[in-house]
């Protein structure tokens, strides 16, 4: 039997195709399929339309060696998929009595009659294997087309879920390659992605030629630069080896810019500091209007280092609840890094903490100067040896200044910390 590399996966669902509910499914099942070393070469996501999803499941057949459906298993008419996928390959389908003796014992169990209608979800196609569903009535369906396999799978993610994860263990393993992939992400702040490529490409092409290689993807989200890294070898140790090496390496050349290699976000690198220096902070935010302070919250546990967080957007307020002298901000004006200080040190000294950090910018659309523009933001951080303070120019919409200026005082926390 030829082993299972590439992958397609279908999301069945109208429901996936309006801007309300977003295709999840397929990422969890990419995971999965990436852990055993098979390769995902395309998805699509198609409607409760028979023409389209018979037309995605001919198409998937001709590509990949395995195909997986999510969805559209469900008792009524608009759930389609069981129907279509017989009609493709040609296979009759039948009632399995124990199938609906299963079902109808579920509804008994909460005390209610089995509608007709699912007895729909009993239908089998000729030579196909049930797949126990423990967390839902539609069980998954396993087909084999000559040396391609399908699989079916109930849309609801807890009941996918637990079907896939008994494949993997089983049938799923021991049709795979046997090669295992291992994927790393490094995430990088205060640098572009052109400067991060740079750093990074002649290692690219070192890792890429390696006896097990690596292969790396730049990708520029908000506020933040990730590498992706990614190992494909005969045991995930192998490929695990790889992957670590290649992201030291990557993290060597980035120096500090490189925050996590872990999956973990800026707060949740900044918290693990402040834990491990047992230090706690207070927060002063202007143009952010609280972001910083929630982003800070966001991580479980924060309680242990986050003292307060101070919104004070009218400049009253800075001089009021920061101490900010009315006289600086005249001078410098309310975005500027002197101001930014004045909040970051009023804030520590006001709730006598170990670190203060101040964000004070202008957002936009409306607000800008030819001097300070949209998107300028002042950040600084203090502590009681040093205060530290920069100036941004961001570009990008209001949310997107927002979250970038939170971004920047989180990094300029993290880096003093570390210094
Ligand atoms: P059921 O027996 O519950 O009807 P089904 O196989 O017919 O199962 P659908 O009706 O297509 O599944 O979807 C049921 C629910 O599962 C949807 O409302 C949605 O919440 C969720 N769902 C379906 N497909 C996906 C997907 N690709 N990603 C995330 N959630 C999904």
């Amino acid at each position: 039997m030829k082993p299972l590399r590439r992958a397609a996966i279908l999301a069945v669902g109208s429901e996936l195709l309006t801007p309300s509910r977003l295709d999840t499914n397929s990422l969890h099942i990419t995971e999965q399929l990436n852990l055993l070393g098979i390769d995902v070469v395309f998805k699509s996501v198609i409607g409760d339309d028979r023409e389209e999803l018979a037309r995605a499941i001919r198409g998937a057949l001709d590509r990949a060696d395995l195909v997986v459906c999510s969805g559209g298993l469900g008792p009524t008419d608009d759930d389609v998929t069981r129907d279509v996928v017989a009609a493709v390959l040609g296979r009759p389908l039948a009632e399995d009595e124990r199938i609906t003796a299963r079902i109808r014992a579920r509804f008994e169990a909460r005390g209610l009659r089995m509608p007709d209608i699912n007895r729909r979800q009993a239908m089998v196609p000729a030579g196909a294997v049930v797949l126990h569903n423990p967390n839902g009535t539609a069980p998954g369906l396993w087909l084999e087309e000559g040396d391609r396999v399908i699989v079916l799978l109930p849309g609801p993610p807890r009941e996918l879920k637990g079907i896939l994860a008994a494949l993997v263990e089983g049938e799923l393993r021991a049709r795979a390659s046997g090669l295992a992939i291992v994927r790393r992400t490094v995430r990088v702040a205060g640098r572009t992605e052109s400067h991060t490529e740079e750093a990074v490409r002649p290692l690219y092409n070192e890792r890429a030629q390696a006896a097990v290689p690596v292969t790396a993807t730049i990708l520029a989200s908000l506020g933040q630069i990730e590498l992706h890294l990614s190992a494909r070898a005969a045991s995930r140790e192998q490929a695990e080896a790889a992957v670590d090496l290649a992201s030291r390496q990557v993290e060597e050349a980035l120096g500090l810019d490189a925050f996590s290699r872990d999956g973990r976000t800026l707060e949740e690198v900044v918290g693990a500091l402040l834990v491990e220096r047992g230090l706690r902070i207070a927060v002063a935010e202007s143009c952010t209007g609280g972001l910083l302070t929630s982003r800070l919250t966001d991580v479980a546990g924060s309680s242990r280092y986050v003292d307060c967080g101070v919104v004070a957007y009218a400049n009253e307020e800075k001089t009021a609840l920061l101490g900010v002298p009315a006289a600086l901000i005249e001078a410098h004006g309310a975005v500027s890094e002197p101001v930014a200080v004045a909040m970051a040190e009023g804030v520590r000294a006001r709730a006598g903490t170990d670190v203060g950090v101040g964000v004070t910018g202008i957002a936009g659309p409306g607000g800008g100067t030819p001097l300070k523009p949209v998107g300028t933001v002042a950040v600084a951080a203090a502590m009681p040896q040093q205060t530290r303070s920069r100036l941004f120019r961001f570009v990008g919409d209001r949310q997107l200044v927002k979250f970038q200026a939170s971004q920047a005082a989180l990094d300029l926390v993290r880096r003093m910390l570390l210094q």
